[in-house]
């Protein structure tokens, strides 16, 4: 790994991730949440860890516009056979079920902020962190994680910082493609796959669509990867975050124990 290179776009300072952000037209109430949770920067992972005491309430920015999908398009996610391709030693396809990221991606990763993934062999999971999000709206998804994408280019990382997002209708969507590493744990990006959940689990209870999604398509990447329980994390587990909520949390746990989803994979 490189020593820090001040020049670097990675190698921002908080003060100017806020200024590009503002530049980036982000509200500043923005600022400090998306700050908050996802840290790690991307290559060189120096992007400063954030307490997360605080969880101020943002205003939205202006949604953009996308293709509207029908509601009737949502499914129940469900395990299909698994498709093998490698990339450096890294199963890259997209799992069957998960919503590609050209239907929301506001613009392309940037490769030359981002290191390859080295094969993977834990998992960690987030949520947002901002306002409170229950919609089921599809469009309201894609606004939302696009604007995450958004406030993660502007602290000048590659692309948005995890590899999928759930939404709380239980839809998984692709975000940074898996033959990239993250930007999700301050120093713990190598071989570390990320899951967000959208919306903010120290207000908002996760919905039954999204725990069945997030336990289904969690054991389905351990089984993928190759990755043991014991490597299945929690933010707040990795670093002094309250991340992923203490509302999500014990969901979390509960799908780790002896009698849990996760413990029989
Ligand atoms: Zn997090």
């Amino acid at each position: 790994m490189p020593e820090p290179d001040p020049t670097h776009p990675q190698d921002l300072s908080r003060r100017d991730a806020v200024r590009r952000l503002m530049t980036a037209g982000l509200s500043f109430a923005l600022v400090p949440t998306l700050v908050a949770c996802s840290t790690g920067g991307g290559r060189s992972s120096r992007a400063r860890q954030h307490d997360f005491a605080d969880v101020p309430d943002p205003s939205w920015p202006t949604p953009r516009r996308f293709t509207l999908e029908p509601e009737r398009s949502i499914t129940p996610y469900s395990t299909k056979p698994l498709p093998s391709p490698t990339s450096g030693g890294v199963q890259t396809a997209l799992p069957a079920g998960v919503r590609t990221r050209a239907s929301w991606a506001g613009g392309d990763p940037v490769p030359t902020l981002m290191d390859r993934m080295t094969p993977i062999d834990r998992l960690t999971i987030h949520h947002d962190g901002m306002t409170a999000f229950t919609s089921t709206n599809v469009a309201a998804a894609q606004t939302r994680i696009e604007a995450i994408r958004s406030a993660h280019r502007g602290r000048g990382w590659g692309d948005i910082g995890y590899h999928y997002v759930i939404d709380p209708a239980g839809r998984i969507w692709e975000g940074r493609p898996l033959g990239w590493q993250g930007a999700h744990v301050k120093d713990q990006n190598p071989g570390n796959l990320g899951i967000c959940m959208l919306g903010n689990y120290e207000r908002q209870r996760p919905t039954n669509q999204q725990l069945h999604t997030l336990e289904h398509f969690v054991a389905d990447s351990m089984r993928r990867h190759a990755i043991p329980l014991g490597n299945i994390y929690t933010h707040r587990e990795l670093a002094p975050t309250a991340c992923p909520g203490q509302y999500l949390q014990p969901r979390l746990v509960a799908m780790r124990e002896n009698t849990g989803a996760l413990a029989r994979v």
